[in-house]
């Protein structure tokens, strides 16, 4: 087992309604168990925040977490936010950020725990030992730029800014937190927990130094990464489009989420339309804050574009047009540019927004909803019009936009209608990857904690053949899902894909430990674990919630993999699913995870935790004996 040093782990917890903070600094078992980032984030929140809380109560907690290679190693720059999701009642990681990680652990600390409710707004903010609460009465109700703008006047200009847009401040359940304006802790509505705690914003900068072991083998490894990343031909295309270009490779692989997953192929050239190269027409340089300063692959595109009269920049990404373009059916880059201002700037989470839009277009164009009855006028797919009064209201709560802003599950619930159509999983709105181009793919979204996100690992190989049972991919799929959740508790980006010996490397230069990648994997087992057992104590059946939405058995109506279903029949999925139970050291018949697992985990703590959520998930099933 490691033991990490606390100097690694020291936690700082700002109570809100009495505006005092302390800090702590966690035990070296427990440290060296969850590492950082995301494995400590969810740690934390699993302490802190008890089964039953209300996401968008006082009890809630947010906790920022940075990544443990942050500012340590290159592209090593994201921190997670995890909290309660008010969209889905699980506990909820999202991960954003190019400086916000890095400056964190400068100031010292390894997480940020923010607890209570303010009596009025506020910006929390962090330099080094000073911890304050400033007033932001007049930033209630500023666009996120603005708002972002404002917070570095008040404190620093170098400063890194968490801030919520007019959404979060209405509790809108699909709002996000943007980290300098053009990064996002998008998904699972957690600008709403921001909002629910008046907080307009976190800002955090930092100067100190990080407890490096061995100074000289880091410069080595840093030197020769940096160079690897920043001139590898492998990098090319993510270097030159950042993810802007993936439309076309999507469509062609029937995994777009086109006509609000209705068409998940469709034809190059309409695809073509929202391809990286039309965004390259209107790329220009990016200010300093959009790439993180250690990266070496610097994926963002930066755009200046004109629209309606109005001149607008942003940083589109391949989730931003597939879910605001291909999804709701608009395949004109500038409106869909456009339409990516409009969610940055109102604090919206372009996925889910983009999923409730296409939801709701697709009910008017089957005439299952009449849009006058809401006073609103809609055609169905492909109205760039609707899109755009609708991503309003919805930040507004206006009209049916506030129906949409409870997210497709419960908007669904709300007007009795498009269950069918509503593309979710536990509650989480799907991402633009439609699953039924790559076989296994299901039984990721199936089975992640969090519900359907395309950052829980895809099972390997990428190529068809998409026959075959789906179990035979699940141990794929859950290596690739250690990995990843080791890049986020490490706090590395995605798109700088080290090695896990590189990882490994970098691990013992920074803490002076020899840990073999086994045991650093273990970090996010435990993490997983533990936001299971909450979720299940708190309302998840595993059995009957680790699954996929109606949509995705549909037959893929045209294109090469015509007639292809995400799985082959609903058996398929429940053996899928049952396999990754067993991979896990899980019960394969209920899905919590076995005594024995934890034990064997150093999970002794929370063994009472997983009897009594086994005993749950039979009495909901009706299981005896
Ligand atoms: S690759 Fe892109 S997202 Fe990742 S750290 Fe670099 S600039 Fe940020």
């Amino acid at each position: 087992m490691i033991r990490l040093p606390g100097e690694y782990c020291r936690v700082l917890t700002v109570n809100l309604t009495s505006g005092r903070h302390r800090v702590e600094v966690l035990d070296e078992d427990v440290c060296g168990m969850f590492l950082g980032g995301k494995s400590l984030g969810y740690y934390l929140a699993w302490k802190h925040i008890p089964p039953g809380t209300d996401p968008l109560g006082p009890g809630n907690k947010l906790v920022f977490s940075s990544g443990l290679l942050n500012a340590v190693a290159p592209g090593a720059s994201k921190v997670s936010v995890v909290s309660k999701s008010p969209l889905t009642r699980l506990l909820h990681d999202s991960h954003a950020g190019d400086f916000f990680g890095p400056l964190l652990r400068r100031a010292g600390y390894a997480a940020l725990i923010i607890e209570g409710v303010l009596d009025d707004p506020g910006v929390l903010y962090i330099e080094n030992d000073r911890v304050e609460i400033l007033d932001a009465s007049k930033l209630w109700g500023l666009r996120v730029s603005e708002a972002t703008n404002a917070v570095r006047s008040m404190t620093r200009q170098e400063a890194s800014v968490a801030a919520i847009g007019p959404a979060g401040e209405r509790l809108v359940r699909i709002s996000h937190i943007a980290f300098d304006v053009y990064r996002a802790a998008g998904r699972g509505g957690l600008g709403a927990v921001m909002g629910s705690k008046k907080l307009k914003a976190v800002a955090v900068y930092g100067s100190g130094k990080l407890p490096v072991k061995d100074e000289e083998r880091l410069r080595i490894l840093r030197d020769y990464w940096y160079r690897h990343f920043s001139e590898s031909p492998t990098y090319g295309e993510i270097r030159e489009y950042g993810t802007t270009n993936a439309l076309e490779f999507s469509a062609a692989a029937s995994m777009s989420p086109s006509f609000n997953f209705t068409r998940p192929w469709i034809p190059g050239e309409l695809a073509a339309r929202l391809s990286g190269d039309e965004v390259k027409k209107y790329e220009v340089e990016a200010p300093w804050y959009i790439h993180g300063k250690s990266c070496p692959v610097k994926c963002a595109r930066f755009v200046s574009f004109k629209y309606k009269g109005g001149s607008y920049n942003v940083k589109p990404e391949y989730e931003n047009l597939g879910m605001l373009g291909a999804a709701p059916g608009v395949f004109k880059i500038e409106p869909v540019l456009y339409f990516n201002v409009l969610v940055d700037e109102l604090g919206l989470d372009s996925i889910s927004t983009g999923n409730v839009i296409a939801w709701f277009l697709e009910l008017v164009e089957k005439g299952l909803v009449d849009p006058s009855t809401f006073g609103l006028k809609a055609e169905g797919f492909g109205d760039a019009e609707a899109v755009e009064t609708l991503i309003n209201m919805i930040a507004e709560r206006r009209g049916v936009g506030a129906i949409l802003a409870e997210g497709v599950k419960r908007a669904a619930e709300i007007l009795g209608v498009g269950r069918e159509q509503a593309v979710h999983v536990k509650g989480l709105e799907a991402p633009a990857w439609d699953p039924r181009g790559r076989r296994a793919l299901g039984v990721s979204y199936a089975t992640a904690d969090v519900g359907a996100s395309h950052l829980r690992g895809w099972p390997s190989p990428h190529e068809p053949p998409i026959a075959g049972p789906a179990k035979e991919r699940v141990e794929s799929l859950a290596r690739n899902r250690d990995k990843d959740a080791l890049f986020d508790t490490m706090g590395i980006c995605r798109f700088v894909s080290y090695p896990l010996s590189a990882v490994q490397e970098f691990f013992s230069a920074y803490t002076g430990i020899n840990a073999g990648i086994e045991e650093l994997l273990q970090a996010p087992r435990r993490a997983e674990i533990l936001a299971r057992l909450h979720d299940i104590i708190d309302h998840v059946t595993p059995p009957l919630d680790d699954t996929v939405p109606p949509r995705w058995m549909e037959p893929i109506p045209e294109g090469p993999l015509r007639g292809v279903r995400a799985f082959l029949d609903w058996d398929d999925l429940r053996e899928a699913v049952r396999e990754y139970y067993r991979i896990r050291g899980w019960d394969p018949e209920t899905g919590v995870p076995l005594p024995e697992t934890l034990e064997r985990l150093g999970l002794g703590f929370a063994v009472r935790d997983a009897e009594y959520a086994l005993k749950l998930v039979r009495t909901r099933l009706g299981m005896t004996g």
